[in-house]
């Protein structure tokens, strides 16, 4: 019997892992990569360490859509076909050995190049074809042909099922520019707004970016002022970690897990709140400045102060914050340790997709079913990936989604016509 012809768009987690899947099934798999190598946004991973997963045992509920139902049942109907722990023991018999850091899962090699090295072995042990400097530019069903057509610079090539794992628009340059949208509409497919997501925050003020270079621990609040009224504001998320200064405003991977709140936010301004103190009170910053204050005198500058809690290009700013506002009476404890624990800084935009690291966004889930990941509007199209209206934390959510999301399809995908 002839093997049923599967291609496989894009060579990124989630095109690998569908790869694997189809011909494992039983496919004849040829996968199209337009960039001239495969997996070069999952080698930049985990800073070149890939986080690969996460062992939350609350994964599924971590995931966003712009869909009223959510991602959260979606997800789940995928993660039956492969989940974390399935996951770990497919890279394991691959030959992937892993460590956690926490609930943060790596490969104990430190090293992304491992994890696209075991998927690209396994991929040539079954006999996988890969095409690279293969962008499919246009997809079609001939039903003279009773194929999928896949239409690249130099080749058509004649399909039984599609997989497209295009990713999104996030990092471009990696050779997810945004084309498998464009693709799955000519398909009829609804694509939701798309927006760059865990990314850095612009904040037009000079003096946020004059502390650039600098690190601060906090906790952080993304607050939402609706209307434009003032105060009280809406909190829109809430963590703790590292914040990193920079040059356009606010960066780091705290600051990254709020931005898929600010996302898909529209009117109003948002702010970033931080507390610079944020395991002791107000009360005990107060304290403890009033001795230094006792020790040094009141001659000592507030900078010299702000600078015993937090560095000094933050501390600088701070100071300067605090001179614009002027003191309106009080102790000078109060204000410091006020400032401290009170940051307010508008955000003026998100940093765009070159950016960023997801997407917000995609292929509308009500189109997909959620079992087999095959389109609703054409037999034989299936998804998986960043591609599908899906978005996850940072810490291991996106590459889970795409290793599962690419099993379910694949699988799916290679079997028997009006499975
Ligand atoms: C810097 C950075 C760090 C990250 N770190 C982590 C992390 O540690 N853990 C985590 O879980 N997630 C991380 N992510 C997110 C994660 O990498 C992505 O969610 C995941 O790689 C998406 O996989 P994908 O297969 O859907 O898309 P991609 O990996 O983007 O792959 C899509 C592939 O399709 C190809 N393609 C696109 N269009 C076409 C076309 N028309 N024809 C042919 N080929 C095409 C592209 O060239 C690309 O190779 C990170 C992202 C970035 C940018």
């Amino acid at each position: 019997m002839e093997k049923i012809r599967v291609f496989i768009v894009g060579a990124g987690a989630s095109g690998l892992m569908a790869a694997i899947a189809a011909a494992r099934a039983g496919a004849s798999v040829t996968v199209l990569e337009g960039m001239k190598k495969p997996g070069r946004k999952l080698l930049l991973t985990g800073n070149g360490r890939c986080n690969l997963t996460n062992l939350d045992k609350d994964l599924h509920l971590r995931y966003d859509s712009s869909g009223t139902d959510g991602a959260v049942p979606f997800v789940n109907s995928v993660l039956q076909s492969l989940d974390v722990s399935g996951t770990l023991r497919l890279f394991e018999e691959l030959g992937l050995a892993s460590v956690s850091a926490g609930s943060l899962v790596y490969p104990r090699s430190g090293q992304a190049q491992t994890v696209l090295g075991v998927l690209l072995a396994e991929l040539e042990r079954l006999h996988v074809k890969m095409k690279y400097n293969a962008k499919v530019k246009r997809i079609s069903f001939s039903g003279e042909k009773g194929a999928w057509l896949l239409q690249t610079e130099g080749w058509t090539y004649e399909a039984d099922r599609v997989v497209l794992c295009c990713g999104s628009k996030a990092l471009p340059e990696t050779g997810s520019d945004g084309s498998g949208y464009t693709l799955a509409a000519s398909a009829g497919h609804t694509v939701t707004d798309i927006h760059p997501a865990l990314t850095g925050f612009e904040c037009g003020d000079p003096d946020v970016r004059a502390a650039a270079g600098a690190r601060t621990k906090a906790a952080v609040k993304l607050l939402a002022d609706t209307n434009n009224s003032g105060l009280p504001m809406t909190v829109l998320a809430k963590d703790t970690g590292e914040v990193q200064w920079t040059q356009y405003g606010l960066s780091g991977i705290v600051i990254f897990q709020l931005s898929r709140y600010a996302a898909r936010r529209s009117g109003g301004t948002l702010y970033v709140s931080l507390d610079l103190v944020p395991d002791q009170t107000e009360e005990e910053v107060r304290h403890t400045l009033r001795r230094m204050l006792d020790h040094a005198g009141d001659a000592v500058g507030s900078v010299s102060l702000l600078n015993s809690y937090t560095h000094e290009r933050v501390a600088a700013y701070l100071a300067k914050k605090m001179a614009d506002k002027g003191t309106g009476g009080g102790q000078r404890e109060e204000h410091i340790a006020r400032a401290l624990k009170n940051v307010l800084i508008p955000v003026t935009g998100l940093k765009g997709y070159d950016l960023s690291q997801i997407c917000a966004g995609g292929i509308s889930l009500n189109e997909v079913n959620p079992e087999t990941l095959e389109s609703l509007l054409c037999r034989g199209l299936f998804f998986a990936g960043e591609i599908l209206d899906i978005d996850g934390p940072c810490g291991g959510y996106n590459l889970q989604w795409a290793w599962s999301s690419g099993y379910a399809a694949g699988t799916a995908a290679s079997g028997t016509p009006g499975q």
